[in-house]
């Protein structure tokens, strides 16, 4: 259990707090990806010491959130969360508890975690410790609440959004009275910031197993409550039974709104709702562009020249994917063979097209015949050379 080299390279930070006279455990997803043998990405570490004490026993540290207890811990190179055990009581607005209070017991602890095969421990010695049956869960493949689902959805209804991508992550099942407590609490999720709803609806639409989360998170309702969703389940259960495997978040959001019949120029608004950054925006749009296009025609030098490579090749695959073309175009050659991927790559700069016409400054004129020298040049009807330009540009001298 204790095989992967990041709990080799954490064991002297438990170790050091052990030293100190407290408890330190291995917690959460790393202990339940350890236990179903997969790779895992970073360790969470649970102690008895408060966040004051985690200071003392350490000599760099850095306050990340200490008021939930936790503090960053730097030590031989790396970093470390370590979190003090800490209940929680009394969520008012449904995401926030209005107390976080810091205890010395690691079952206390464990209760206030989401799911039974989140809230497992393991110390240094490899020992594992688990108050809610979450292996036995883990070895059925089975999503349940830690305690009472309706209460705990209540509680944070963010939950229910992790409920569904843990499904669709695992491929396991969700238990019925957590499903139950997920369909009674749906509604909720409306009091939880997009943002972090967004960062569960992506793990789950990019997920291995994606059509088992989302046929729960349509047959629980929580669809209904996500921005834009509420209309559009046939959309998302086409992306559902999608068998894809894409490289970016874009292809999966490009999919989506193509599904929805969201054309690109109404893709803005409906990303915006969804509060994603304009980068990720301004790529779903333009591979919306390319599929509408390309439904009716082939590329042309314009559109690689405009679009760029990365999200050239990205839609042609998604174009093919959905079966707007017969055939795949190889967009990568064709961007290559461009003769120019920029106006930069013209082989005469503005300062050498001023000097040619004896001119002193730039402006209107300028910018305009440097637009057709390059969409000459892009058609091939001129040479990317410096002769032949110069000459062109003698020749168009009003
Ligand atoms: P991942 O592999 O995606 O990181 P994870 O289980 O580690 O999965 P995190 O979001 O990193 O998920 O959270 C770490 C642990 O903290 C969880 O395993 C769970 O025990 C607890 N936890 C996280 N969010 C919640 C929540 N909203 N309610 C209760 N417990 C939570
Ligand atoms: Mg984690």
């Amino acid at each position: 259990m204790l095989k992967h080299h990041l709990f080799q390279q954490a064991l002297p930070v438990l170790e050091q707090i052990e030293k100190a006279g407290f408890e330190a455990y291995f917690v959460g997803g790393c202990v339940r990806d350890a236990l179903l043998g997969k790779d895992i990405s970073d360790v969470d570490i649970a102690t008895s010491a408060f966040p004051q004490e985690v200071k003392h026993i350490f000599k760099k540290t850095v306050d990340v959130g200490i008021e939930h207890g936790t503090v960053m811990v730097l030590f031989n190179d790396n970093t470390y969360e370590v979190t003090t055990f800490r209940t929680e009581s009394t969520y008012q607005d449904f995401r926030r508890p209005d107390k976080v209070e810091f205890v010395r017991s690691l079952e206390e602890d464990l209760k206030r975690r989401d799911f039974t095969i989140n809230a497992l421990a393991m110390d240094r010695r490899g020992h594992l410790y688990d108050f809610h049956n979450g292996q036995v869960d883990l070895h059925h493949q089975c999503i349940r609440a830690v305690g009472c689902a309706h209460e705990r959805f209540h509680e944070d209804a963010l939950r229910m959004m992790r409920a569904v991508r843990f499904a669709g992550q695992l491929g396991f099942e969700i238990d019925d009275k957590t499903q139950e407590g997920i369909q009674k609490n749906a509604h909720l999720l409306k009091k939880i910031a997009v943002e972090r709803i967004q960062v569960e609806w992506e793990k789950l639409m990019m997920s291995s197993f994606k059509k088992n989360g989302i046929d729960i998170f349509l047959k629980t309702g929580l669809y209904r409550y996500c921005p834009e969703f509420a209309e559009h389940k046939d959309a998302l259960q086409r992306l559902g039974n999608d068998v894809f495997v894409l490289e970016t978040d874009a292809m999966y959001w490009a999919i989506l709104l193509y599904y929805m019949g969201i054309k690109d120029i109404d893709a803005k608004q409906v990303l915006k709702s969804w509060k994603l950054s304009n980068q990720l925006i301004d790529d779903v749009s333009i591979l919306l562009r390319i599929l509408f296009f390309r439904k009716e025609r082939d590329w042309t030098v314009d559109d690689l020249f405009q679009i760029g490579k990365r999200l050239s090749v990205q839609g042609e695959t998604l174009a093919y994917l959905l079966c707007l073309t017969s055939e795949k175009t190889e967009v990568a050659d064709l961007y290559d063979a461009l003769p120019i991927k920029t106006v930069k790559d013209l082989a005469l700069n503005g300062k050498e097209i001023m000097a040619l016409l004896q001119k002193e400054t730039g402006g209107k004129y300028l910018g305009e015949l440097i637009e057709k020298i390059r969409v000459n040049v892009l058609h091939s009807v001129l040479e990317n050379d410096k002769e032949e330009l110069t000459r062109f540009v003698k020749e168009n001298r009003e």
